[in-house]
């Protein structure tokens, strides 16, 4: 197997990274700590993703005649990765390139498509994701937020938890129950977050300003139209957008400039010495390594047409992996960056402390390559 990149995507690399070199403001690793869902990074990311726009560089991954060049899943890749070392300029708007967009393509109405897809092209919508609720977070499938049907009006009641961006999100990619089958009762609806009877209350947090909420919906009043997909089509929606969601973040990328990034600075501080650090550093590196690879032959199945399912899992919990051992070895070697002494380095580490929680527990990442790759048996025998 020949994992070079051809010069086409070095060139697409060096494109981007130029970009950034040019447009992100002098003091962008200090900026980025008020945190990526804070208004302050939100708004910055309306412009940033704007200036992406024009140079074809927000969604190059999706089909021309949506605003896209049709790039394939490595482009996607390099793009996420460049982004993500540089500390996620997009904000929240990742999520509306990575997955809800390409989501809306496959299973969106005409009318639904042509509402939301323009904004994320264009760099100037932001949603959240309404999933989590208290008690139903790994087991999802207990979400009990209830849609209703009356006429061609759903009315919704409940409440989601941890929902990051909710404060300034635009609208919400809700996942709510429409019937008693645990998994073929759930819908997707597409609400705005100025409806009527919605609350919002932020949860203070230590990945910045405005990172996670809770969510109130009392009696909102939803058209039938903003349903996305069939009714109890909602199981097999999120398996798509989710394998897109763990794909199109690359937090490998930013654990290893990160790591780097903190032996640059134990090397020049002096205190590159001994043994210890450098065995250190060098799990730390092995496993970011790993996570890399282990995401790139998600990338490659894809590239070539495969549909991705459970794996993308392995490629996930090799990330946690990488991520949680790069915050334990600065946290060991270098506490004074989370005092702020390097931003670069607390702002890794305010994004690698979710890890393993956010977008999925790493626990239940286990349970499915247990159960979905290896197809060990569920008791022991
Ligand atoms: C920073 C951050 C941002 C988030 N953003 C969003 C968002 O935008 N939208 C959204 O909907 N959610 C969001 N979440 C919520 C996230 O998806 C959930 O926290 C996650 O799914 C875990 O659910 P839980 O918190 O209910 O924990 P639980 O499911 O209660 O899990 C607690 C612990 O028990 C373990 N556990 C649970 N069940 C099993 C099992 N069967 N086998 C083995 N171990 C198990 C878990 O691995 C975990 O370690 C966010 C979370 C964080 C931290």
């Amino acid at each position: 197997m020949d994992f070079r990149w051809t010069q086409e995507e070095a060139a697409f690399r060096a494109r981007i990274s130029d970009f950034l070199a040019e447009s992100l403001p002098a003091d962008w690793e200090r900026f980025a700590q008020h945190g990526p869902a804070s208004p302050a990074l939100t708004k910055y990311a309306e412009e940033f993703c704007g200036r992406l726009a024009e140079q074809d560089l927000l969604t190059p991954h999706w089909p021309v005649e949506l605003g896209g060049l049709g790039l394939d899943p490595w482009h996607q890749t390099i793009l996420a990765e460049e982004m993500w070392i540089a500390g996620e300029p997009r904000g929240g708007q990742y999520m509306n390139i990575n997955w809800i967009g390409p989501t809306l393509i496959r299973y969106g109405t005409e009318a639904q498509k042509s509402r939301y897809l323009p904004p994320i092209a264009e760099g100037r919508a932001l949603w959240c994701q309404g999933f989590s609720e208290p008690g139903s977070g790994s087991d999802l499938a207990s979400l009990r937020t209830r849609a209703v049907l009356e006429g061609d009006t759903y009315r919704v009641s409940g409440q989601k938890i941890w929902t990051s961006y909710a404060g300034l999100a635009d609208t919400c990619f809700l996942l709510c129950r429409t019937s008693e089958d645990r998994k073929r009762g759930i819908s997707i609806l597409l609400v705005p977050m100025d409806s009527a009877g919605i609350t919002v209350r932020q949860i203070p947090s230590l990945i910045g300003q405005g990172d996670i909420h809770e969510v109130f919906f009392d009696d909102v009043a939803v058209p039938v139209s903003a349903r996305l997909g069939d009714e109890g089509q909602a199981w097999e929606i999120i398996g798509f957008s989710l394998t897109n969601e763990r794909l199109g973040i690359p937090r490998y990328a930013l654990a290893r400039a990160a790591l780097d990034r903190a032996v640059a600075v134990l090397q020049a501080q002096g205190e590159w010495a001994g043994e210890a650090v450098k065995i250190e550093a060098g799990h730390a590196a092995a496993l970011c390594e790993a996570a890399r690879v282990a995401s790139y032959a998600i990338v490659s199945a894809r590239a070539r047409g495969e549909t991705v399912g459970a794996q993308a899992s392995s490629a996930r919990y090799a990330t946690v992996m990488a991520e949680r051992r790069v915050c334990e070895f600065i946290t060991e070697y270098l506490p004074e960056a989370l005092a702020d002494a390097h931003s670069y380095l607390k702002m890794h580490h305010q994004r690698g402390i979710v890890a393993g929680i956010a977008a999925g527990a790493a626990e239940i990442q286990l349970n499915i390559i247990a159960s979905d790759v290896l197809h060990l048996p569920r008791e022991p025998r």
